[in-house]
């Protein structure tokens, strides 16, 4: 996705120029509307993100179903919806981070692994790392990926004395 940021105002202004019957006051009506719109979650029938230029024309749709093309280029956005949605999605980024670290570990078949039964190589016992929580995650991975070897390896291993 590729849209070009642009202010309300200064997206009037070019409007204005290409459309010059459109009332000034009612487009920014339409655009006020289709911000709020956006920002309270109106999503496009197909279930995107609604294009809020787009949508002060022809309704609240996604860019795909006003234009008909997959990837806008060159297209303008307001520029603080623009920054909404990019917040939006890394904060998504960290809710899956957190429910990975709540789920626990999983094997390659996708079974939930009892971290207790992995023992604890005696390595980890003079590491800096344990009993470090931040790193528990990390290091059971680790003891469980290498339960089966003969010698316990480990890159994050730092001695405490
Ligand atoms: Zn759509």
């Amino acid at each position: 996705m590729a849209f070009r940021g642009i202010s309300i105002s200064d997206y009037i202004v070019k409007h204005l120029k290409n459309n010059p019957k459109e009332n000034e006051e009612n487009l920014r009506n339409r655009l006020n509307k289709a911000i709020v719109d956006f920002e309270k979650g109106v999503k496009c029938d197909c279930g995107n993100e609604i294009w809020v230029i787009g949508s002060a024309s022809v309704g609240n749709k996604c860019f795909t179903c006003i234009t008909g093309e997959s990837e806008p280029s060159d297209d303008y956005e307001i520029s603080s919806v623009l920054h909404n949605k990019q917040t939006r999605r890394s904060s998504r980024n960290v809710e899956n981070r957190e429910s990975f670290k709540l789920n626990g570990i999983f094997d390659d078949k996708g079974n939930e692994v009892n971290i207790d039964i992995v023992p604890k190589p005696s390595l980890c016992i003079s590491c800096i790392n344990n009993d470090n929580p931040k790193e528990e995650l990390f290091c059971n991975m680790t003891r469980h990926d290498q339960k089966d070897e003969q010698e316990f390896k480990c890159f994050a291993y730092k001695k405490t004395w």
